[in-house]
């Protein structure tokens, strides 16, 4: 890549990672990249489908419509000063601890990366680059499929910063996210219990049920909890009003629905048990991922043209002492289902400080435990995703060694390696319209008929 686009992408994502901002709630972020993006020749459409940060950038003309799902947006309570492998706080309430800066800007890199080729060969096509909002919390990408975003699209490819290189192999869960928000009556609870009705044994007695419920689903199905209201502090009042939040998680959306409703009739029994009443509120809902075998074999192809980044011996020793920070012991069983040869990642996991060489993973249906929305994407247009190591081995998303390392020369090394890898799938889709079409082929065999029926409801809007 061009010394000028790589320094103007590194500018874009520290600029990012330093004014860290909430899903739906992105404004700077979005301003810096759509910026960048008209500076650069893109036509860009803003507040696409009324989430106020999400825009869509295009280049080109005509088929075949190639998407880049990019996202920026940032986790609370994960503020963190750069570059210090240690625990260590900055004043800021958020931090990029999954990425999301580099994964919005390697987005915008592949956009230029396909714009020269485009421009440079005359071939037809059109490229854009779509700034998804709220990925951590809100499920952005679900109200753009929703809104018919990404109908005209023909592929969308798209990445993530990880601990490895690799083409990103297997599903991900269906999810649904919703409220349970029990009303009953308060009462003195020693002088007059019987003329209480409580809402938190509403909460309790839903918990119990769900647990029961594990009983009876899949191994593969997924239910978790938390009391977001208990009621208050006072034992000695019953408590009127208490709420509990569920994530109801499938590995597909028609099992998630069932799943779900099975939830919901549990609470319904709760409140008839406690004579209290229930309202069911829907927080948000992720589809699963469908994977598509053809543009995976483009996207390995093309990061094996690119190859992994080199790295300095300067790098490596930065990569260590994080490495070092995250006490763990290596094995097996860590590595990932879909990984072709898990010994040799191992290996590499005990031996290297950073991931150094392309990790092959197996076609599969294994379904990962988790959810991403790009999974809604996947379920309108043929979709696949690549990773790149932007971290040195250790800790995981989510945690501060991410966001200390996340302006490193390491973490922009793996960025522009995604740029490149896109850029050139595309490249190969552009010149080989017979991919795109096989791409197609086996996205219908997947789909069977079906169609992308949004998991969020019509009535709910993009919230914080
Ligand atoms: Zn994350
Ligand atoms: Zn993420």
């Amino acid at each position: 890549m061009k010394k000028e686009y790589e320094d103007g992408l590194k500018e874009v994502a520290c600029a990012v990672w330093e004014h860290p901002e909430p899903g739906f709630a992105e404004f700077e972020s979005s301003r810096i990249q759509v910026e960048f993006l008209k500076k650069h020749g893109f036509e860009v459409v803003e507040n696409v489908a009324n989430t106020k940060t999400g825009y869509c950038a295009s280049f080109g003309h005509g088929k075949p419509v190639i998407a880049l799902l990019g996202e920026f947006d940032a986790l609370y309570g994960l503020g963190q000063e750069a570059d210090v492998a240690e625990y260590k706080p900055n004043d800021c309430e958020m931090g990029h601890g999954c990425g999301h800066h580099l994964l919005g800007t390697g987005c915008i890199g592949a956009g230029l990366l396909i714009k020269d080729y485009l421009e440079k060969t005359g071939i037809e096509g059109t490229i854009r680059v779509y700034g998804c909002p709220a990925e951590e919390s809100g499920s952005g990408k679900v109200y753009m499929a929703r809104d018919g975003v990404f109908d005209d699209v023909d592929i969308a490819l798209a990445w993530h910063p990880g601990l490895v290189h690799q083409v990103a192999a297997g599903s991900s869960q269906s999810c649904y996210h919703l409220i349970f928000k029990f009303h009953g009556r308060a009462a003195h609870a020693a002088g007059a219990p019987e003329n209480g009705r409580s809402a938190l044994d509403a909460v309790e007695l839903t918990d119990i049920g769900a647990n029961y419920l594990r009983e009876h689903m899949e191994s593969t199905d997924r239910v978790h909890y938390a009391i977001t209201n208990s009621g208050g502090v006072s034992p000695n009042v019953v408590q009127a009003e208490a709420e509990v939040k569920y994530f109801v998680r499938s590995t597909t959306n028609p099992k998630c629905k069932a799943l779900y409703d099975r939830v919901v009739n549990i609470a319904k029994g709760a409140a008839l048990m406690t004579e209290t009443t229930v309202d069911v509120e829907f927080v948000e809902a992720l589809s699963n991922t469908i994977p598509n075998y053809v543009l995976e074999d483009v996207l390995e192809e093309s990061f094996l043209e690119i190859g992994v980044p080199e790295y300095t011996k300067e790098e490596l020793d930065y990569a260590q002492k994080f490495k070092n920070s995250y006490e763990t012991k290596y094995t097996l069983d860590m590595i990932d289902e879909t990984v072709t040869d898990k010994k040799e990642l191992l290996e590499n996991m005990k031996t290297s400080p950073i991931c150094n060489y392309f990790v092959k993973n197996n076609h599969s249906e294994y379904c990962y435990m988790g959810s991403t929305d790009v999974g809604d994407v996947s379920w309108v247009v043929p979709t696949s995703t690549i990773n790149t190591a932007c971290y040195s081995y250790g800790a995981g998303a989510h945690s501060w060694q991410w966001v200390a390392q996340g302006k490193s020369s390491i973490a922009m090394k793996g960025m522009y390696t995604a740029s490149e890898v896109l850029a050139k799938a595309a490249e190969k889709l552009y010149e080989n319209p017979e991919l795109v079409e096989k791409a197609k082929k086996e996205f219908d065999e997947r789909m069977d008929g079906q169609k992308y029926e949004c998991p969020i409801p019509p009535e709910v809007e993009p919230h914080i």
